[in-house]
């Protein structure tokens, strides 16, 4: 599977020369900004809050391109590509490290899972291999591996701070010429599509754009309900946290620092090192989430389970978590983003199921470039959708599909 994109995402796309409004300052949306304004494109590009503040700035920052679909392979790639050329700018470094998942004795439906992905990785040519209880000790004594049925290793993979990924995309993005407006709600209007600012009834003038692109997360379905699109996608609610280990013990922090990121899929939560702690999340809730009323604060049974699993897992895991949050993630009916034009001028870019971050640079190149002509990517299509399917909403981390 090709994804038809130029080697270098700098060749710009054949129809540049147009005025854009990006409204959301995540991942995907600063991309996006970044990508038009060097290509010559007049962006502006509107954040409600401060860049990176929505989920990009919550996310754990894990990334990887071990996915056993091809398309999703193939953006993962590029997504990790892009990682790497923009790591030392601002901020921002992309810290290479091997996402490691396993299924433990006694559960077969993962153990049968991850025996069947990993094939199919490889044969999307990503480096990715089985690994036994005995080679996961040996290359992790840290990681507790007597319990495992079988893991699996992808070695491109890393980790990273979301939100300075997103602060130095937006910087690269302004040094372009583009106009980044913080603090700045934008609602949108259609036909022709237009950006308003300022509050509910506020009489601020609409500012018409050639193209708009709604890429504002969790918040995106409740922007275009405004215009009257309804949209197949809702919001959910996960939690992570930050623990110390071997606070007392030099070496047990080193060997810890030193893990690959994992994910126990019969445990189902993950961790990854981060500076001298782990950073550890599931707290999935797969039920819809209002992003006008919700709990940014972390609950007391997401921190116990989570530490419990890790303690049992890595040695020298304190007892009590350095900090905890929630976050919105946003679902699909078939867990596919949707990514592409909705109308003339309106195109939006969401529902990424807990895995936007590390497909952002993909992404918002792919979406940069349909709003100047290039053709979407039909899984994609968010028109594919009605908008008033009934769905469940599936975890992000899950086994299935990935
Ligand atoms: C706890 C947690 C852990 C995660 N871990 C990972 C991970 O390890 N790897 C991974 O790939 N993904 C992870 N994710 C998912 C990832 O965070 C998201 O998929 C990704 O950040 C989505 O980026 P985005 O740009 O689409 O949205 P966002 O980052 O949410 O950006 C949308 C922006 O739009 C702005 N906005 C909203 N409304 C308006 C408006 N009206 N006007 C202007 N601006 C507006 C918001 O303020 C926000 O800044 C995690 C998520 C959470 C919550």
């Amino acid at each position: 599977m090709d994804l038809d994109l130029p080697d270098s995402p700098s060749t710009p796309p054949p129809d540049p020369d147009r005025s854009v409004a990006v409204i959301g300052g995540g991942a995907v949306g600063s991309t996006a900004a970044r990508d038009l304004a060097r290509w010559g494109a007049d962006v502006t590009l509107f954040e409600r809050d401060a860049v990176g503040a929505g989920a990009t700035g919550r996310a754990a920052g894990i990334v990887y391109d071990a996915f056993a679909e091809d398309l999703d392979a193939v953006v993962a790639a590029r997504a990790l590509d892009r990682f790497r050329e923009l790591s030392g700018t601002g901020e921002f470094e992309l810290t290479d490290r091997p996402y490691v998942w396993f299924a433990r004795e006694g559960d077969d439906r993962n153990a049968e899972a991850i025996r069947e992905q990993v094939p199919r990785m490889r044969a999307n040519g990503r480096e990715v291999d089985i690994l036994s209880a005995d080679e996961l000790a040996e290359r992790w004594p840290t990681l507790r591996a007597d319990d495992v049925a079988v893991a699996a290793v992808a070695e491109s993979a890393g980790t990273t701070t979301p939100a300075t990924y997103a602060a130095a995309t937006a910087e690269l993005a302004e040094a372009d010429g583009a106009t980044i407006e913080t603090g700045t709600a934008a609602r949108i209007e259609t036909d022709p599509v237009a950006v308003r600012t300022g509050d509910e009834g506020g009489d601020t003038d609409a500012r018409q754009f050639d193209a708009v692109l709604v890429a504002a997360g969790a918040r995106t379905p409740g922007l275009l309900a405004d215009p009257g699109i309804e949209l197949a996608c809702e919001a959910y609610r996960v939690q992570a946290l930050t623990v110390g280990v071997g606070t007392e013990d030099d070496e047990q922090r080193d060997r810890a620092a030193a893990l690959p990121s994992f994910y126990d899929a019969t445990g189902g939560y993950y961790a990854r090192p981060k500076g001298d702690e782990l950073l550890a999340g599931d707290g999935t809730e797969p039920v819809p989430a209002d992003p006008d009323d919700w709990d940014a604060e972390s609950d007391a049974w997401f921190r116990e389970d989570v530490l419990e699993h890790l303690s049992g897992r890595v040695g020298g895991v304190e007892s009590t978590a350095s900090d905890a949050w929630a976050g919105l993630c946003t679902a699909t009916p078939d867990r596919d983003p949707l990514v592409g034009e909705l109308e003339s001028g309106l195109f939006v870019a969401t529902g990424f199921h807990g895995h936007g971050f590390m497909r952002a640079p993909a992404i918002g190149e792919l979406v940069a470039r349909q709003l100047c002509g290039a053709d979407g990517v039909a899984p994609f299509d968010p028109t594919r959708f009605d908008g008033r399917e009934e769905f469940e909403i599936v975890e992000g981390m899950a086994l299935d599909g990935d």
